[in-house]
Protein backbone atom coordinates (compact mmCIF):
# COMPACT_ATOMS: atom_id res chain seq x y z
CA UNK A 1 0.00 0.00 0.00
CA UNK A 2 2.71 2.42 1.21
CA UNK A 3 4.46 1.69 -2.98
CA UNK A 4 1.06 2.76 -4.23
CA UNK A 5 0.76 5.67 -2.62
CA UNK A 6 4.15 6.91 -3.71
CA UNK A 7 3.64 6.49 -7.00
CA UNK A 8 0.11 8.02 -6.58
CA UNK A 9 2.36 11.19 -4.96
CA UNK A 10 4.63 11.13 -7.91
CA UNK A 11 2.44 11.07 -10.49
CA UNK A 12 0.11 14.41 -8.81
CA UNK A 13 3.08 16.45 -8.11
CA UNK A 14 4.77 15.68 -11.34
CA UNK A 15 1.74 16.82 -12.46
CA UNK A 16 1.30 19.86 -10.81
CA UNK A 17 4.96 20.76 -11.79
CA UNK A 18 3.94 20.04 -15.63
CA UNK A 19 0.59 22.68 -14.59
CA UNK A 20 2.32 25.27 -13.29
CA UNK A 21 1.04 24.76 -9.62
CA UNK A 22 4.81 23.78 -8.55
CA UNK A 23 7.53 26.15 -9.76
CA UNK A 24 10.96 25.56 -9.53
CA UNK A 25 11.28 24.17 -5.78
CA UNK A 26 8.75 25.86 -4.35
CA UNK A 27 5.80 24.29 -2.77
CA UNK A 28 5.78 20.98 -1.11
CA UNK A 29 2.64 18.08 -1.03
CA UNK A 30 2.28 15.73 0.92
CA UNK A 31 -0.18 12.30 1.91
CA UNK A 32 -1.61 10.74 5.32
CA UNK A 33 -0.29 7.17 5.36
CA UNK A 34 -1.13 4.83 8.52
CA UNK A 35 1.10 6.67 11.79
CA UNK A 36 2.28 9.30 9.37
CA UNK A 37 3.01 11.31 6.14
CA UNK A 38 4.63 11.04 3.04
CA UNK A 39 5.78 14.18 1.90
CA UNK A 40 8.50 16.19 -0.29
CA UNK A 41 11.56 15.72 -0.08
CA UNK A 42 13.51 19.06 0.61
CA UNK A 43 14.65 21.30 -2.61
CA UNK A 44 14.07 18.91 -5.32
CA UNK A 45 13.39 19.08 -9.05
CA UNK A 46 9.98 17.60 -9.04
CA UNK A 47 9.53 16.60 -13.06
CA UNK A 48 13.05 14.06 -11.75
CA UNK A 49 10.99 13.37 -8.24
CA UNK A 50 10.96 9.22 -7.89
CA UNK A 51 8.64 6.99 -5.59
CA UNK A 52 11.27 6.06 -3.54
CA UNK A 53 12.24 9.84 -2.96
CA UNK A 54 9.52 10.88 -0.50
CA UNK A 55 9.59 11.10 3.20
CA UNK A 56 8.43 8.73 5.37
CA UNK A 57 7.51 11.05 8.72
CA UNK A 58 6.16 9.81 11.80
CA UNK A 59 2.62 11.59 12.61
CA UNK A 60 3.20 11.86 16.61
CA UNK A 61 7.36 12.48 17.13
CA UNK A 62 7.58 14.37 13.63
CA UNK A 63 10.97 12.13 12.80
CA UNK A 64 11.74 11.48 9.24
CA UNK A 65 12.30 7.41 8.52
CA UNK A 66 15.16 8.33 6.07
CA UNK A 67 16.05 11.21 3.91
CA UNK A 68 15.49 15.04 4.36
CA UNK A 69 11.42 15.97 4.40
CA UNK A 70 10.12 19.56 2.92
CA UNK A 71 11.23 22.39 5.56
CA UNK A 72 7.66 23.07 5.63
CA UNK A 73 6.77 20.07 7.39
CA UNK A 74 5.49 21.51 10.49
CA UNK A 75 2.90 23.01 8.29
CA UNK A 76 1.67 19.73 7.41
CA UNK A 77 1.90 17.90 10.56
CA UNK A 78 0.21 20.59 12.29
CA UNK A 79 -3.03 20.21 9.88
CA UNK A 80 -2.69 15.95 10.16
CA UNK A 81 -2.89 16.55 13.91
CA UNK A 82 -5.70 18.93 13.82
CA UNK A 83 -7.94 17.72 11.49
CA UNK A 84 -8.19 13.86 11.73
CA UNK A 85 -10.36 14.02 8.05
CA UNK A 86 -7.59 15.31 6.35
CA UNK A 87 -6.18 12.98 3.61
CA UNK A 88 -3.39 15.20 2.03
CA UNK A 89 -2.14 18.38 1.84
CA UNK A 90 -1.68 20.39 -0.86
CA UNK A 91 1.14 23.80 -0.50
CA UNK A 92 2.19 25.82 -3.18
CA UNK A 93 3.63 29.68 -4.18
CA UNK A 94 1.13 30.16 -6.73
CA UNK A 95 1.29 34.12 -7.94
CA UNK A 96 -2.56 34.84 -7.86
CA UNK A 97 -2.68 33.56 -4.64
CA UNK A 98 -0.04 35.10 -3.32
CA UNK A 99 -0.92 38.61 -4.26
CA UNK A 100 -4.38 38.42 -3.46
CA UNK A 101 -3.16 37.16 0.15
CA UNK A 102 -1.61 40.70 0.26
CA UNK A 103 -4.38 42.85 -0.06
CA UNK A 104 -7.49 40.64 1.92
CA UNK A 105 -8.46 38.32 4.73
CA UNK A 106 -10.89 37.27 3.23
CA UNK A 107 -11.16 36.38 -0.21
CA UNK A 108 -14.34 36.09 -2.19
CA UNK A 109 -15.51 33.14 -4.33
CA UNK A 110 -17.68 33.19 -7.01
CA UNK A 111 -17.64 30.21 -9.09
CA UNK A 112 -19.25 27.06 -8.03
CA UNK A 113 -16.35 25.02 -8.32
CA UNK A 114 -14.96 27.24 -5.63
CA UNK A 115 -17.76 27.04 -3.36
CA UNK A 116 -18.07 23.50 -3.59
CA UNK A 117 -13.96 22.97 -3.03
CA UNK A 118 -13.32 25.90 -1.17
CA UNK A 119 -16.37 26.87 0.75
CA UNK A 120 -17.68 30.38 1.37
CA UNK A 121 -14.96 32.25 1.17
CA UNK A 122 -10.83 31.69 1.33
CA UNK A 123 -9.54 32.64 4.17
CA UNK A 124 -5.90 34.23 5.03
CA UNK A 125 -3.70 33.12 7.92
CA UNK A 126 -1.15 36.03 8.72
CA UNK A 127 2.38 35.84 7.64
CA UNK A 128 5.07 34.12 9.78
CA UNK A 129 8.10 32.72 8.96
CA UNK A 130 8.46 29.45 6.35
CA UNK A 131 8.60 26.45 8.42
CA UNK A 132 8.11 27.84 11.97
CA UNK A 133 5.89 26.09 14.01
CA UNK A 134 3.62 29.14 14.90
CA UNK A 135 2.90 29.19 11.04
CA UNK A 136 2.01 25.92 11.06
CA UNK A 137 -0.51 26.59 14.30
CA UNK A 138 -1.85 29.75 12.95
CA UNK A 139 -2.59 27.73 9.71
CA UNK A 140 -3.95 24.54 11.07
CA UNK A 141 -6.54 26.95 13.08
CA UNK A 142 -7.63 28.57 10.38
CA UNK A 143 -8.88 25.49 9.23
CA UNK A 144 -10.38 24.80 12.11
CA UNK A 145 -11.90 28.06 12.40
CA UNK A 146 -13.30 27.83 9.11
CA UNK A 147 -14.35 24.58 8.09
CA UNK A 148 -12.78 25.87 4.42
CA UNK A 149 -10.45 23.35 2.50
CA UNK A 150 -7.84 25.99 1.32
CA UNK A 151 -6.33 29.16 3.16
CA UNK A 152 -3.90 31.66 2.06
CA UNK A 153 -0.52 32.59 4.12
CA UNK A 154 -0.03 36.13 3.63
CA UNK A 155 3.02 37.19 2.06
CA UNK A 156 4.04 33.42 1.34
CA UNK A 157 1.88 31.36 -0.74
CA UNK A 158 -1.56 28.86 -0.63
CA UNK A 159 -2.59 25.32 1.49
CA UNK A 160 -4.92 23.41 0.00
CA UNK A 161 -6.44 19.86 2.16
CA UNK A 162 -8.74 17.48 1.03
CA UNK A 163 -10.25 14.20 1.76
CA UNK A 164 -7.94 12.60 -1.00
CA UNK A 165 -5.02 13.65 -2.63
CA UNK A 166 -6.92 14.59 -6.34
CA UNK A 167 -9.09 16.54 -4.02
CA UNK A 168 -6.51 18.45 -2.30
CA UNK A 169 -5.04 18.75 -5.72
CA UNK A 170 -8.43 19.59 -7.27
CA UNK A 171 -8.34 22.61 -4.52
CA UNK A 172 -5.04 24.04 -4.98
CA UNK A 173 -6.47 24.32 -8.82
CA UNK A 174 -9.26 26.37 -7.60
CA UNK A 175 -7.51 28.39 -5.08
CA UNK A 176 -5.28 30.13 -7.27
CA UNK A 177 -8.51 30.26 -9.72
CA UNK A 178 -10.89 32.18 -6.90
CA UNK A 179 -7.62 34.27 -5.97
CA UNK A 180 -7.51 35.19 -9.85
CA UNK A 181 -11.07 35.88 -10.24
CA UNK A 182 -11.04 37.92 -7.35
CA UNK A 183 -7.99 40.36 -8.40
CA UNK A 184 -9.24 40.43 -11.89
CA UNK A 185 -12.69 41.74 -10.61
CA UNK A 186 -11.61 44.09 -7.57
CA UNK A 187 -13.04 47.58 -7.93
CA UNK A 188 -15.45 46.46 -10.23
CA UNK A 189 -19.28 44.86 -9.13
CA UNK A 190 -18.72 41.39 -9.79
CA UNK A 191 -22.14 39.01 -9.18
CA UNK A 192 -22.22 36.58 -6.69
CA UNK A 193 -24.23 33.41 -6.69
CA UNK A 194 -26.77 33.60 -4.28
CA UNK A 195 -26.11 31.75 -0.80
CA UNK A 196 -29.01 29.23 -1.71
CA UNK A 197 -27.19 28.21 -4.95
CA UNK A 198 -24.03 28.45 -3.10
CA UNK A 199 -25.45 26.55 -0.22
CA UNK A 200 -26.74 23.61 -2.68
CA UNK A 201 -23.32 23.42 -4.25
CA UNK A 202 -21.32 22.76 -1.41
CA UNK A 203 -23.75 20.00 -0.63
CA UNK A 204 -23.23 18.78 -3.87
CA UNK A 205 -19.38 18.57 -3.83
CA UNK A 206 -19.19 17.09 -0.26
CA UNK A 207 -17.55 14.09 -1.18
CA UNK A 208 -14.73 16.64 -2.38
CA UNK A 209 -14.66 18.71 0.40
CA UNK A 210 -13.16 17.76 4.19
CA UNK A 211 -16.80 18.81 6.00
ZN1 LIG B 1 6.05 27.69 1.13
Amino acid sequence: MAGEMRRELRTMVRRGAREGLLRGTFGNVSIRVPGGLLITPTATDYLKLRAEDFVAVDLASGQAQSGRPSSELPLHLAIYRALPEAQAVWHDHTPFAVAAGLVADDVPIYTGEGHGLIGRTLPVAPYLPSGSAELADAVAKTFERTGAGACLMRNHGAVAIGPSLFAAYSCAIATEEAAMHFLLTRGLAPATLDEEEAAAIRTAFAAYRMR
